[in-house]
């Protein structure tokens, strides 16, 4: 077996990282540690494919600590180290090319977040075994750079890794919407967090307002949010929106507008104020006006709805006025919030979903009803078609999701003999069933609305 031939290198060294966008980094030689390091910020775990990943930011020129590049990496080891306090703390492992002079191959790297003896890096004697041997009295043995190398190869590097830092605020990371945005971003080189807004706490203050997440990091420097709440926290969800509007997020549908939409009743108000058709819709309070809320409605067949109802659970079709009288009546008892509808025979089981970017309808699904069945929600065996829709539904559709001040909506539009109605406006659409049926990526241009918004220009 002939043996590879040892180079000789100095005590300091130029690096590169090919796989993490770092051509050239300064490197403390030092045989007496084990393991190499890279000074890494920012450093978060996240999982991909069930797979433990990290995203991280170098900033390979201490001079500079501005330029920073973003790198995510397949975590290969949890280390647990003692820092010189004493206190221990976990390092992530991970597995990179490095490029040396001419040679190139695999080494294992611990993300430190802390300079190594004034080093961004430090290549210990695993790194080097059978490859290089120290001369402690020399430096650059495998060439240097000028500083003006060093700022070239930089400019381009932090153009491209000057994403924005967006983040997503839900509470299910495994939901397909929620995975597409995130994946969406991450295509597109931003920064993307997850945050379970159960998570996260905030404190309010004139001079200081901040927001916690529950590991004790300080959630800040955020360009942009995207909220995708479920119904259950929208009012926590809502107030958390605002706190990182007050930190100046930019959020993809406000806290105010979302709060707006979430309520029925103030949401049709907002609605016939504005000219637009829906449904009659009636709102008491008490049972005593039950039966002048039937008439107000033109009768039975009707519909009650649960203010609070989303995938169709809370709506129900009453055939005839007595039934109706006790249905509103039951509800009443157990002081759930309900409103009362006609009901529209004509449209068949059948509804149209728009969904809105930026006052334009990017995809359009008709949703029609399980025989024997008149809501069409996916949710209650409901099927999904790719519909061309009349001017006169994008009209009323962008109109909707305008006068309720939401840049993303999914309006939810039926067909009656008076002309197409709008039956609600959704401040979260769900992505499966319309990428599915249209093949569109809505994320990706839910995603490139913020670029707008933030007058971003991807280098
Ligand atoms: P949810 O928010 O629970 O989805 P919706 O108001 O969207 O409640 O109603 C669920 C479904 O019931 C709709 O998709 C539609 O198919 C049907 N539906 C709702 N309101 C009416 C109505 N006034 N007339 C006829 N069908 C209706």
């Amino acid at each position: 077996m002939t043996e590879r031939p040892v180079t000789i290198i100095g005590n300091q060294e130029w690096c590169g990282f090919p796989a993490l966008k770092t051509p050239a980094i300064r490197a403390r030689i030092d045989s007496g540690a084990r393991t190499s390091s890279i000074h890494a910020s920012d450093i978060k775990v996240f999982s991909k494919d069930g797979e433990d990943w990290v995203s991280f930011e170098i900033r390979p020129i201490q001079e500079s600590p501005k330029t920073a590049i973003k790198c995510q990496s397949k975590v290969i080891a949890v280390r647990k180290v003692k820092n010189t306090g004493g206190t221990s703390e976990l390092r992530y492992v991970i597995k990179t090319p490095i490029k040396m002079g001419d040679d190139t191959f695999d080494i294992e790297l611990t993300l430190a977040n802390r300079d190594a003896m004034g080093f961004r890096m430090l290549l210990g004697r695993e790194a080097m075994k059978n490859r290089f041997i120290v001369d402690p009295a020399q430096l650059n043995l495998l060439g240097d750079y000028s500083e003006e190398e060093i700022s070239n190869f930089y400019k381009s590097v932090k153009e491209i890794s000057s994403g924005l830092k967006i983040g997503v605020l839900a509470t299910n990371r495994e939901l397909y919407s929620n995975k597409r945005i995130m994946e969406a971003g991450e295509e597109r080189g931003h920064e993307m967090i997850f945050l379970n807004a159960e998570l996260c706490y905030m404190k309010m203050d004139a001079s200081s307002p901040e927001i916690r997440y529950r590991d004790g990091r300080i959630l800040e420097g955020f360009d942009a949010i995207i909220p995708r709440l479920r119904p259950s926290m929208t009012h926590y969800g809502c107030a958390l929106i605002r706190q990182f509007e007050s930190i100046n997020a930019y959020s993809l549908n406000t806290g105010e507008a979302i709060t707006r939409s979430r309520d029925k009743l103030y949401s049709s108000q907002i609605f016939s104020k504005n000219g637009i058709n829906t449904p009659i819709t009636g709102f008491a309070k008490s049972p005593l006006d039950t039966k002048g809320v039937i008439q107000m409605v033109n009768g039975a067949p009707l519909i009650v709805k649960l203010l609070e109802s989303t995938q169709g659970k809370g709506v129900v079709l009453a055939e005839t006025s007595k039934a109706a009288e006790s249905v509103i009546n039951a509800f009443k008892s157990l002081k759930a919030n309900i409103l009362v509808q006609e009901f529209i025979k004509e449209a068949g089981g059948k509804d149209i979903r728009c969904f809105v970017i930026n006052n334009k309808v990017v995809a359009a699904i008709q949703r029609e009803a399980q025989k024997g069945e008149f809501r069409s929600n996916i949710h209650m065996g409901g099927k999904a078609s790719v519909i061309k829709i009349t001017a006169e539904e994008r009209k009323l559709a962008i109109k909707a999701a305008r006068v309720l001040d939401l840049p993303v909506a999914g309006v939810d539009i039926i067909r009656s003999n008076k002309g197409p109605m709008v039956l609600e406006v959704n401040s979260s659409p769900g992505l499966e069933g319309i990428e599915g049926a249209t093949g569109k990526d809505l994320a990706g241009l839910m995603i490139k609305a913020i670029e707008l918004k933030m007058r971003y220009v991807k280098h």
